[in-house]
């Protein structure tokens, strides 16, 4: 049975029944024959379908922003944001895939060379609750556009979004059997990796789980890109606008409650500006508003499920009683629902629990350094490496350390965010592969060597 559940009240909203093996079976059949098919198609003439997923989205944007504040708690009109965003990236992906499939003509001693980009087939994709529409769509709309099929199992905690986006394919007219969402317990995941109509995986989600699928795809020899964990570095020099980088560094760590992997988790600060910083972050932090996620105007919602805000408490208090200073919140908040108070810690050190783990939820960590040089040592001192943000003046400085720190992007006076336009994806223990961008688009396609001699005549 798997449960939706109103983490801004506790009450169950519904209960489904799981889909059966049984279920996943028809799905594979159907969409083997349906990618046949779809491959076939020109990529122009799949675009028009990517187009009509974007014309669902924005009409409907509405009941699936709805439906995503409802189950997974985020502020609706981040919810609003996040269904646009995918209308975007289907946008995105209608206008520019044909050019970023188009074959590469290389010159060598053939008459004609060129790299050509195939699908490979049915690709399966375990997604994460955080996002509940856009994890799932962008790496799903690429996947289609480069000619696949997808399977996708998402979070069990997100199942009335799961079925919505069951029902956009549908109502967009993608062709019958190319996508399914299934309602699957975890359990699933290891045979359907294994199972030989699925060519490819991809994975988001925590690090932990991420090493379990890798070693069963590893296991399988088959193509997986994983987006895993994160612990965000926000970097912010002396010579930086501190006012500036102090707001900013609110809304990259507490957008979605915390709950997003390229939240800046680990506020990197020289010491000369620390306390500002810190009573600036502060003041920001004290005045969000926060309460019911449908309500206009909130800007912190509830974590997505008990388990999660007992295990960031946790961190919370094992971080104090590390010595690190609590500048604000620190509690689960009383009454209903899963609500954390937004929190603050100050003198976090590199090796208290707030900096060593990612902290999944409302919970900012300051740690001061001394100078640039410690604050790329310290940044780089993770085993993760998604997103990092530098705030500084000096561009030219800035060019210098961004080459130095050891992530998947780095954003110099701006917070760390996915664009459709840009590759996203993180090295170490954060995962490998990208999504989005002409390198996501490509990470499901068999690039294919066509090498063509002179022509002989054929003997009459
Ligand atoms: P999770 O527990 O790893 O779950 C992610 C998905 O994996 C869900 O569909 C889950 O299904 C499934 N799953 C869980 N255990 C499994 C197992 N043993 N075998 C196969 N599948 C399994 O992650 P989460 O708590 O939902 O998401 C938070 C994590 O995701 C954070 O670490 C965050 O940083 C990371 N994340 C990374 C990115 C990125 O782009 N790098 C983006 C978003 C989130 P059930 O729900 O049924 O358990």
């Amino acid at each position: 049975m798997i449960l939706s559940i109103n983490p801004a009240t506790g009450e169950t909203l519904a209960t489904f029944e799981a889909h059966t093996q049984q279920t996943i079976d028809q799905c594979l059949s159907a969409a083997l024959s349906a990618q046949k098919a779809w491959r076939e198609r020109s990529v122009t003439d799949r675009m028009q379908v990517l187009s009509s997923l974007a014309r669902v989205l924005r009409l409907r944007k509405g009941d699936y922003a709805g439906l995503i504040t409802l189950e997974m708690g985020k502020p609706y009109s981040e919810a609003q944001a996040e269904v646009e965003k995918c209308a975007v990236t289907c946008d995105y992906y209608a206008q520019n895939a044909p050019r970023l499939l188009d074959d590469e003509v290389v010159a060598s001693s053939a008459s004609d060379s060129r790299v050509v980009y195939d699908p490979l087939g049915i690709l399966l994709a375990v997604m994460p609750w955080n996002y509940p529409f856009w994890q799932a769509m962008r790496a799903v709309v690429p996947a289609l556009a480069a000619g696949n099929a997808v399977m996708l199992k998402h979070a069990s905690n997100v199942p009335q979004c799961t079925l919505a986006l069951a029902s956009l394919f549908v109502e967009a007219g993608v062709p019958d059997g190319l996508f399914s969402a299934l309602l699957l317990d975890s359990s699933f995941v290891r045979g359907l990796i294994e199972d030989p109509r699925i060519a490819a995986v991809t994975f988001t989600g925590s690090t932990p789980v991420g090493r379990t699928i890798a070693s069963c795809a590893g296991h399988a020899l088959k193509k997986q890109v994983l987006e895993l964990g994160g612990s965000d570095p926000f970097i912010v020099l002396a010579d930086a606008d501190v006012q500036a980088a102090a707001k900013a560094a609110v809304k990259a760590r507490f957008q979605n409650t915390g709950q997003s992997c390229i939240s800046a988790k680990r506020f990197i600060v020289e010491a000369a500006i620390a306390d500002e910083f810190a009573d600036a972050m502060t003041n920001h932090v004290a005045q969000l508003v926060i309460g019911n996620p449908m309500l206009p105007g909130t800007e912190i919602g509830p974590m997505a499920r008990a388990n999660l805000r007992d295990e960031l408490h946790a961190q919370v208090v094992a971080t104090i009683a590390q010595g690190a200073k609590l500048r604000i919140g620190g509690k689960p908040l009383d009454g209903a629902g899963y609500f954390y108070a937004p929190t603050v810690l100050d003198h976090v050190s590199v090796t208290m629990t707030a900096a060593r783990e990612e902290t999944f939820g409302p919970v900012a960590a300051i740690v001061r350094v001394h100078n640039a040089d410690e604050a790329v040592a310290v940044a780089n001192d993770t085993e993760f490496g998604l997103g990092a943000a530098l705030w500084t003046s000096d561009p030219v400085r800035a060019k210098r350390l961004t080459r130095r720190i050891e992530a998947g992007a780095v954003f110099v006076n701006g917070t760390v965010a996915s664009d459709a336009r840009l590759p996203f994806g993180g090295l170490k223990q954060s995962g490998y592969g990208r999504e989005l961008g002409a390198h996501g688009l490509r990470e499901f396609t068999n690039i294919k060597t066509v090498w063509t001699g002179p022509a002989r005549p054929v003997n009459p």
